[in-house]
């Protein structure tokens, strides 16, 4: 028998693209990590206690397929019905399964650009047409991101790698106006001042999605989950594997759900520490994009001088996120971390800036 190429047996689509990259995950510890968005805190001393007593011999067993637990203590806590929550092996799965479920070969996936790249690799593997909008200079919405006849809009509200938040309002304009489904990925919302919940009454076309991985410190244990009318939530669940959520990220997501304390304080303590950050980054003349999320994206002079940055500041141990991407070249995004590492950072940065002067 004639063997192929081993790319040979791949779909054509596959092969031409290239797969989304996850920011750098060094695993020797060493590094201070402001490049992927992960919460500096530790999970609630609750839930890493509630862990340790749900590993037990139950483990044998098969999770409640439909997370019924957690939809309900989703429900509880975000003012909505459990029949309105789809539970996910993070929110990175939710958006895998929301374009499984809408869009086919030659549909249309529409979203604003620069934003979470996994949008455009999820939508080369459905093989579908895509309508990449340009964000105006200063991140707010175009005209252009109504488009007729599409099958998903996406949003990513506050955006990354942005950190700017679209008005709720304007979203709501979006949603009535297009005859689509529209997903806002609401990853960073618990950093925000306002989010797109109440829209879900009145409209029937919106899925919200949210994750326990930024806000509550999760990132490690995925489960993200979809709030969205019945009748979507009724197809979506259609599409999952039978046991999407493992019995051990149930237990984290309830125990963390329900110490609303812990996550307000981490939260409040980030959003205090990103406030300090933007400061100082323009005392130190980088342009600071306005921000909502737990990262904070600056502009620097030129694609040289940011590449530049980021490289230096890895040499010393300090990880930031620079993606090469157009309209991000003279950009680098920064995760909010504790105030110990911000100011390290900050510290490094003074440093690097001078030293650039004099070059
Ligand atoms: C982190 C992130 C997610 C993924 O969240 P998980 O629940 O960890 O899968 C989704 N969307 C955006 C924009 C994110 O930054």
């Amino acid at each position: 028998m004639e063997t192929k190429k081993q790319s040979n047996y791949f779909r054509k689509n596959i092969n031409k693209m290239r797969g989304y990259i996850p920011g750098e995950q060094p695993q020797d510890g060493v590094y201070i990590k402001l490049n992927t968005n992960e919460n500096p805190y530790s999970p609630s001393p609750k839930v890493l206690a509630a862990l340790k007593d749900a590993v037990n011999e139950k483990l044998r067993l098969y999770p409640d397929p439909s997370a019924t637990s957690v939809k309900e203590k989703v429900a509880k806590v975000f003012g909505t019905k459990p029949e309105r929550v789809m539970v996910g092996n993070g929110s990175d799965e939710l958006l895998t399964i929301a374009i499984r479920c809408f869009v086919g070969e030659g549909d249309v996936v529409v979203y604003p650009y620069p934003t979470y790249l996994l949008y455009k690799t999820l939508s080369e593997i459905q093989e579908a047409k895509t309508c990449i909008v340009d964000y105006l200079e200063d991140y707010s919405l175009p005209e252009e991101i109504l488009v007729r006849g599409a099958a998903v809009t996406f949003i990513c509200n506050p955006n990354s790698p942005s950190g700017t938040m679209i008005p709720v309002d304007k979203i709501s304009n979006v949603a009535g106006k297009i005859d689509g489904i529209l997903v806002i990925d609401e990853a960073y919302v618990d950093f925000a001042n306002d989010n797109c919940l109440r829209l879900v009454d009145n409209h029937p076309n919106l899925i919200v999605l949210r994750t326990l991985s930024k806000s509550y410190s999760l990132a490690g244990m995925r489960l993200g989950f979809a709030i969205a009318q019945e009748e979507l939530i009724d197809g979506l669940v259609k599409v999952k594997d039978s046991y999407n959520v493992d019995r051990l990220s149930m237990t984290a997501a309830i125990t963390a759900l329900d110490d609303q304390n812990t996550f307000r304080e981490n939260v409040t303590k980030i959003k205090k520490t990103r406030e300090r950050l933007i400061d100082s980054l323009k005392k130190l003349e980088f342009f600071v994009y306005p921000s909502q999320a737990n990262f904070v994206m600056i502009r620097c002079l030129d694609a040289l001088s940011a590449k530049g940055i980021y490289q230096r500041l890895k040499e010393q141990k300090i990880l930031i996120r620079y993606i090469e991407q157009p309209r991000l070249e003279d950009c680098l995004r920064i995760t909010v971390g504790t105030d110990e590492e911000i100011n390290a950072l900050l510290e490094k940065l003074a440093e690097i800036k001078n030293s650039l002067k004099i070059l």
